[in-house]
């Protein structure tokens, strides 16, 4: 039995951000008696408390972001002026940058190092690139067969419904609340049940920012609140980021109802390791690729293939490397691996290795003997080596620091390996020979491809789903379009 490097202390912070609360039309309503325990997940201890919002206050929330958008005071304002606010609240993020960074860390269990350098900085950066492409929304003309002045307009879609799961709060959130403002639509947000103390105190945040009332609300609670937000008359568009079963759900709703909708789902992505690669930085991205968030993160590179002259060589690196990888208190600058965000995603971790233990996989890494000594939700680097292309381990999505390896002969083989799984999310490639990358980039089946790396983002560059890892983009231009909606005018002349 191993211990953590350093056991988490007590909460100090304060983090009862509103709790109880909803944020509905500009104030806050406090639901007496429905509510839900926040837990640290590194102490297994009740930190605050939130509302289970019912169907009434979703009624009552999307009535209050329908009748702002009605009203024009947010949707009728210039491109920039919408900008300028979302520029005021990527400052005041910046100014609170220590404050959300703790509060994200204690209510998801991510190291506080990426809490700031990611979360925090991606959502001020968002705030940032969608409060400037503001201004730049426009129609243009167009020439037309017949006597006309012909042009288009872009325009908002009216309510967003923004549905966000557990893992990235804040960045999953301003991912659809940026651009959904920029283009001047209103929101009604639904964070994820297990980690909503973000969402919370973003609304105080966008209201000092100068967003009008009723244009941002959070709802919080679980699936219930999330179905009725969804199935509410007046939502012209969801925008959801969750598991692909919840996401054919909500598909097929939005199907019924005509309504707009983008599903950013689960994956299972595949990380290439071809033998002439250099294989120090391939084994380190590899690392990195599956331990970074406690493997709770949708583009981990969950999956390596590694060419066979290079296979054994990288599986014991690999598997002794990870023993190094410090797993901690989020709260200490050192850690890197904190606790997974609730007991449930540590039991599914736990289901998976059992199942290899039964089926006589080959277990490699700290994971393979460890058990946590301490109340909160820790699991530590696994390595399963060898498994079968059509195992569970392969085909389904774990969410945990756990990585499949398999060796691979040719080229051919590894983009039919990599592309063999319902998902579509992210891919990587590592290796020497750059007119490889590029016909191996072209190949694969997913929405993301890194080349000699994993796991970098960029506000500009588009994120989203191939096959079940599903559809919309987020970030970069693509994604504020996916706010928006052309109208044509034509004039007789
Ligand atoms: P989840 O699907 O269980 O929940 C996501 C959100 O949907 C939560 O807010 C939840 O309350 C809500 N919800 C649940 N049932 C609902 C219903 N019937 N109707 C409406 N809303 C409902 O997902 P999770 O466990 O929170 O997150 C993990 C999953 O999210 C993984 O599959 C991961 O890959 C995926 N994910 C994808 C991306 C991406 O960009 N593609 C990013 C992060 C996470």
């Amino acid at each position: 039995m191993t211990s953590i490097a350093n056991p988490p202390a007590e909460a100090t912070t304060a983090t009862a951000i509103r709790p109880g609360q909803l944020f509905i039309g500009g104030a806050w309503e406090t639901v007496p008696d429905r509510r839900r325990p926040v837990i640290d997940p590194a102490t297994g201890s009740e930190i605050s408390t939130i509302a289970e919002a019912d169907a009434d206050d979703v009624a009552r929330a999307v009535r209050a972001a329908r009748q702002a958008f009605d009203a024009g005071s947010w949707c009728g304002l210039p491109g920039r002026a919408r900008g300028r606010v979302l520029l005021a609240a990527a400052a005041l993020v910046r100014e609170h940058r220590e404050e959300l960074a703790r509060l994200e860390s204690l209510d998801t269990g991510k190291p506080i190092m990426f809490s700031r350098m990611i979360d925090v900085d991606t959502t001020a950066q968002m705030f940032e690139y969608y409060g400037s492409l503001a201004a730049s929304i426009e129609g243009s003309v167009r020439s037309t067969a017949a006597p006309m002045m012909a042009y288009t307009r872009r325009e908002a879609l009216g309510v967003v419904a923004a549905i966000t799961p557990f893992n990235f709060p804040l960045v999953l959130s301003v991912s659809k609340i940026a651009p959904a403002l920029a283009a001047g639509n209103t929101v009604v947000h639904k964070p994820s049940e297990e980690t909503s103390l973000t969402a919370l105190r973003m609304a105080d945040l966008l209201t000092e920012a100068g967003v009008p009332a009723g244009v941002f609300n959070v709802i919080t609670g679980g699936s219930e609140a999330g179905r009725a937000l969804t199935e509410a008359p007046g939502v012209d568009k969801v925008a959801f980021t969750g598991s692909t079963a919840v996401g054919r759900a909500i598909a097929a709703a939005a199907g019924q109802n005509l309504q707009h909708v983008t599903v950013e789902l689960g994956g299972k992505s595949a990380n290439i390791v071809f033998a002439d690669a250099d294989v120090h930085q391939a084994v380190t991205t590899a690392i990195n690729g599956f331990v970074y968030n406690t493997g709770q993160f949708c583009m981990a590179g969950s999956r390596l293939l590694v060419e066979r002259p290079i296979y054994d060589q990288v599986v014991e690196a690999i598997a002794a490397a990870a023993e190094h990888v410090p797993v901690g208190d989020p709260l200490d600058e050192g850690t890197v691996i904190g606790p997974m965000t609730g007991p449930r995603h540590l039991e599914k971790v736990r289901a998976f290795l059992r199942r290899a233990a039964e089926d006589e996989v080959r277990v490699l890494g700290p994971g393979a003997s460890w058990e946590s000594d301490t109340a909160g939700y820790f699991a530590r680097p696994t390595v399963l080596a060898d498994v079968a292309q059509d195992s569970p381990f392969v085909q389904e999505e774990i969410f945990g620091p756990v990585l499949t390896v398999q060796p691979f002969d040719t080229e051919e083989e590894a983009i039919r390996l990599a592309n063999d799984t319902p998902y579509g999310l992210a891919a990587g490639i590592q290796t020497a020979d750059v007119t490889r990358a590029h016909r191996v980039a072209a190949a694969l089946q997913a929405g993301l491809v890194w080349v000699n790396g994993w796991g970098v983002l960029d506000v500009a560059m588009p994120i989203g789903g191939y096959k079940a890892s599903g559809y919309g983009r987020e970030c970069g231009p693509e994604g504020l379009d996916e706010y928006l909606q052309t109208k044509s005018v034509l004039i007789s002349l």
